[in-house]
């Protein structure tokens, strides 16, 4: 509603540091706030708002439309325009009520208020200011409540004090932290006027002193005024002209440059009423038929009441009774139509005095009653002395019955005792001179000459105070000055307002139609997303709107330094390419790119014309136009025209617009192809991030191969091994835990469901290494691998375990099976010749040592694999023993006692198999078993397989 300083300063560095529609925000914020603080700047930004207003969605596009006729409605307000801003103020609020903005409606409803105010319609005035508090609190503003209800609260004073502060008293604290500026200013506003209506003048003025300071330090200008000028009328109320006067000058100086009719009036006719207690007469009547004058399209308002009331004490004061009786009587149906009760009182007391020197005493007396009456009910101290005095009057002028009881010599003195005491009751109010005349004239007709001298006396003193040679010296200053002020500037100053004002009027009625159309143009033109069609869509438009025999674009190249022609067409005919660095003296559009601004040339037919471009054709108006994104330049747009004059204020607010449109389509146009060119880099990189990518997994995946291959041989090696054989146990496991695989079916149809470790050595192998060199040695090793690949399946585990040994899995097997392939293996490698690189042929043996897994059938997880493999070692060590070219397997048996059996097994083998524990099954006739000395000869008929 209302913005410091600091927020504004905020807003214009965020509308300096934005581009394109980002601009819009700060821009109508900006316009907002300075409404009364800078109206002529409120309005340039609201209408250069037009052209990015037209890009928002409807809905959004309406409201901010709102905001701006907002922003008009109160300067037509200001301007005392009272129908046209009432107008603008409806149709926001109609828009803000359709589409549920709350704080919308209740700005609206405050600017009507203050519509009505001045109009005199106290009752429409509350209900705006009603309608606005609902609205606010259900929007749950803060500031807003507290500033509307303090204004209600205001004026309810002016109504009834009582009432009034009975109602809104315990409602506002002002001495409250954190309360925004503008709402301690109204609080403090609703207090003071308060204080003022009870004649406590001193407590008035701190109050609202507060309320000048905040409402200049949140951009009421109008408030601010108004302020000064009552806090000047509460100075002059305790008779302190000098103090009055120095805030009459404050409101002037403030009121005089806005050119606002209220605060103008209201500011001069304070001065006039000062002027008047001051014996100035003549200049105060001057001032005061000035102030009527301005404030005449406002006749309903308080403000024009109080210029009655002073009107009608002027005429008395020059003895001109029916004037004043005939002021005194229209202020009495002002007071009346705006149930103000000071206004009731002072205009019946007015009227008591003219009526009294119009020989009219009953009249007289029955109005100056009721004035003290009216007084008295509402605490009004002020109007209470001058009913009181007025009475006092009416009986020393006119024989009439004095009141009962009479508690002094006489009537008039009677009332003017009761005057004198009620003055004693207000604080800081010097009793003026001519109060204490009439005391004085009074005593002295009772014959009391002493008691008459001693109030002469004071007389002479409170004269002295009041009317001081420096308050007298001011108040002609000030007049003198404001005369020739006003005759300086009053000329000057009309002038300009009118002539802006027809401008203003003039554009408006032109381009609200043409606004409409610009705003769907800027709609399409920023939807095309490549520069050509942006620049067709305004080719297409500026032909549309204007007079443009020449378009062209010029825009600024990359490195910054010079303007390409990127569109051209005159007369139909598109122009040729060019260039023009932008230092370029003659260049236009070089010119109004370096100075950011529009440029016009209006030629006469006859000039000659040194910057007309070879081939192109002698037009007389040219304008040239920089296409802005904030503070960026991206080119120049310019149109010529073969007509003289073609481009007035009308045709540049179309093109400026055209531009904004213009410049907001380029940037978005490249912007997309940065973003386009980004993308398709990223793209790329991706692509190539993808390549890379598989290059790294087949690299990988060679890696792991390699690391899971012996390298001389190509066989698996033992980490391959170690990754596997866990997984194989486990489906081992799972053969012997499934009872459905279990039982005597499972030989013919299964698959076998043992896993059997055969553990391979080559026989004396450091011989060939001794005879015939390493080579030789890796090459048995090498056919070595072809023999056993030979024997085995696919799926079986063929691996290096270390040097010339080698451990195979034999997967999905069955137990039984295990000597036949062991015997497999012997002749494999037996019975053929192995081929050194040299030629030789050599022949070589192995010994094989196998056991399965598991190793206890009816227990599969008493031994683990590795247990197993030990076993197969096992086997091949006594293989080796009993003579090698063999081959050994160790079984279990029925017998098998499960407790510690691998440890007996590898111990004391030779035991286990006495024992029956153990079951080897082999080609030896004769096992060698034990170690060393222990060596003992075991024969094994049973399981003895004879060579096939
Ligand atoms: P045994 O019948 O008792 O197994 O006798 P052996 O000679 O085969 O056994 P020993 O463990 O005494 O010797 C193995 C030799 O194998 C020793 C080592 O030099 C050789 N050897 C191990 N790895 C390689 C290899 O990759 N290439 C070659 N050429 N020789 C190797
Ligand atoms: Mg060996
Ligand atoms: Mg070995």
């Amino acid at each position: 509603m209302f913005a410091v300083e600091q927020e504004l300063a905020q807003l214009e560095e965020e509308l300096s540091s934005q581009y394109g529609l980002a601009r819009l925000k700060p821009m109508l914020a900006l316009a907002w706030h300075l409404r009364q603080r800078d109206p002529v700047r409120a309005r340039a930004l609201s209408l250069d708002a037009a052209p990015l207003l037209a890009l928002l969605p409807e809905p959004e596009r309406r409201l901010e439309q709102a905001r701006c006729q907002l922003i008009d409605g109160e300067a037509a307000w200001l301007a005392g325009q009272l129908d046209a801003a009432r107008a603008l103020a409806d149709t926001a609020w109609a828009e803000f009520h359709r589409q549920d903005d709350s704080i919308g409606s209740a700005d609206a409803r405050w600017l009507r208020a203050w519509i009505e105010v001045d109009r005199g319609n106290a009752a429409a005035s509350d209900a705006e200011l009603a309608g606005a508090a609902h609205d606010v609190w259900r929007a749950g503003d803060r500031l807003r409540a507290d500033v509307i209800d303090a204004a209600a609260a205001l004026f309810a004073v002016f109504r009834n004090l009582h009432s009034a502060n009975e109602r809104w008293g315990k409602r506002f604290d002002p001495a409250e932290k954190g309360l925004h500026p503008a709402a301690a200013g109204w609080i403090n506003d609703y207090l003071g006027t308060a204080a003022f209506q009870a004649s406590d003048f001193g407590r008035a003025i701190g109050l609202l002193m507060n309320t000048f300071e905040a409402a200049l330090a949140t951009g009421q200008v109008r408030r601010a005024i108004n302020v000064a000028t009552n806090i000047g009328n509460a100075f002059t109320s305790l008779n302190a002209h000098h103090a009055a006067l120095e805030w009459m000058q404050r409101g002037l100086d403030l009121a005089r440059p806005t050119g606002w009719p209220m605060s103008i009036g209201l500011a001069l006719m304070q001065t006039a009423e000062t002027l008047r207690q001051l014996g100035q007469r003549e200049a105060a009547l001057e001032l005061l038929h000035e102030a009527l004058a301005t404030l005449a399209p406002m006749s309903g308002s308080r403000a024009y009441a109080i210029a009655l009331e002073y009107e009608g004490d002027l005429a008395l004061d020059g003895g001109d009774y029916a004037a004043a009786l005939a002021s005194f009587a229209r202020l009495e149906a002002r007071g009346e139509a705006l149930h103000q009760a000071d206004f009731q009182s002072g205009a019946r007391r007015g009227q008591a005095h003219a009526l009294s020197h119009m020989n009219r005493p009953h009249d007289a007396l029955d109005k100056a009653a009721a004035a003290l009456a009216l007084a008295r009910e509402h605490g009004d101290s002020y109007n209470q002395i001058a009913a009181l005095k007025v009475l006092a009057e009416i009986h020393a002028r006119h024989r009439l019955p004095g009141p009962i009881p009479l508690e002094a010599p006489s009537p008039a003195l009677h009332y003017l005792r009761q005057a004198m005491a009620v003055a004693a009751t207000i604080d800081g109010y010097t009793v003026p001179g001519d109060l204490y005349d009439a005391v004085a004239r009074e005593y002295a007709s009772v014959g009391d000459y002493p008691q008459a001298y001693e109030i002469a006396l004071r007389a002479g003193a409170a004269r002295d105070k009041t009317h001081s040679q420096e308050a007298t010296n001011r108040a002609v200053a000030m007049q003198v000055q404001y005369q020739t002020e006003r005759a300086k500037t009053e000329g000057e100053h009309h002038r300009q307002l009118a002539a802006a004002e027809a401008k203003r009027a003039e554009v408006l009625q032109q381009t609200s139609a043409t606004l409409e159309h610009l705003s769907a143009i800027g709609q399409e033109i920023t939807t095309h997303l490549d520069a050509a069609a942006v620049f067709r869509a305004l080719d297409r438009h500026v032909h549309g709107l204007l007079d443009a025999t020449h378009f062209s674009i010029f825009l600024i190249d990359p490195d910054g330094s010079s303007l390409r022609c990127a569109f051209g067409v005159e007369a139909g005919k598109a122009l040729p390419p060019t260039r023009y660095s932008l230092t370029d003296e003659h260049a236009n559009s070089a010119r109004c790119v370096r100075e950011r601004r529009e440029i016009v040339l209006d030629l006469n037919a006859g000039d000659d014309m040194p910057n007309l471009i070879p081939g192109t054709l002698p037009t007389l108006s040219l304008l040239f136009a920089p296409l802005l994104i904030g503070d960026r330049v991206l080119g120049v747009m310019t149109v010529q025209s073969l007509q003289a004059n073609a481009y007035r204020e009308r045709e540049r607010l179309i093109f400026r617009t055209l531009c904004a449109y213009g410049a907001i389509a380029l940037d978005n146009a490249g912007a997309y192809l940065q973003v386009a060119a980004t993308l398709k880099a990223l793209s790329a990189t991706q692509a190539q991030l993808l390549e890379k990518n598989l290059e790294l997994e087949q690299a990988y995946k060679a890696l792991e191969e390699v690391s899971l291959t012996d390298q001389l041989t190509g066989l698996r090696n033992r980490r391959f091994f170690l990754q596997h054989v866990d997984a194989d146990v486990v489906m081992s496991l799972r053969g012997y835990d499934d009872p459905l695989r279990n039982g005597a079916v499972e030989r013919e149809n299964a698959p076998g469901k043992d896993l059997v470790f055969f553990m391979v050595d080559l026989d004396h192998f450091k011989q060939v290494n001794d005879l015939h060199g390493h080579a030789a040695g890796d090459a048995v090793l090498v056919q070595m691998q072809e023999r056993l690949r030979e024997v085995f399946r696919e799926s079986d585990y063929l691996i290096r375990w270390g040097g010339e040994e080698f451990l195979v899995l034999a997967r999905a097997t069955h137990r039984d099976d295990a000597k036949v392939v062991a015997e497999r293996i012997r002749q494999a490698v037996a019975n053929r010749d192995f081929v050194l690189p040299d030629g030789t042929a050599v022949r070589k043996t192995c010994s094989i040592g196998f056991a399965c897994f598991p190793f206890v059938p009816e227990e599969p997880r008493l031994l683990s694999w590795s247990e197993v493999v030990e076993l197969a070692d096992q086997g091949l060590y006594l293989v080796k023993r009993s003579g090698r070219n063999a081959w050994a397997g160790i079984y279990s048996t029925p017998d098998t006692r499960h407790e510690g059996v691998f440890a007996r097994l590898i111990h004391h083998l030779d035991q286990a198999l006495t024992d029956g524990e153990a079951r080897l099954v082999t080609n030896i006739d004769e096992v060698q078993v034990g170690a060393g000395a222990k060596t003992r000869r075991l024969v094994l008929s049973s399981d003895k397989v004879t060579p096939r």
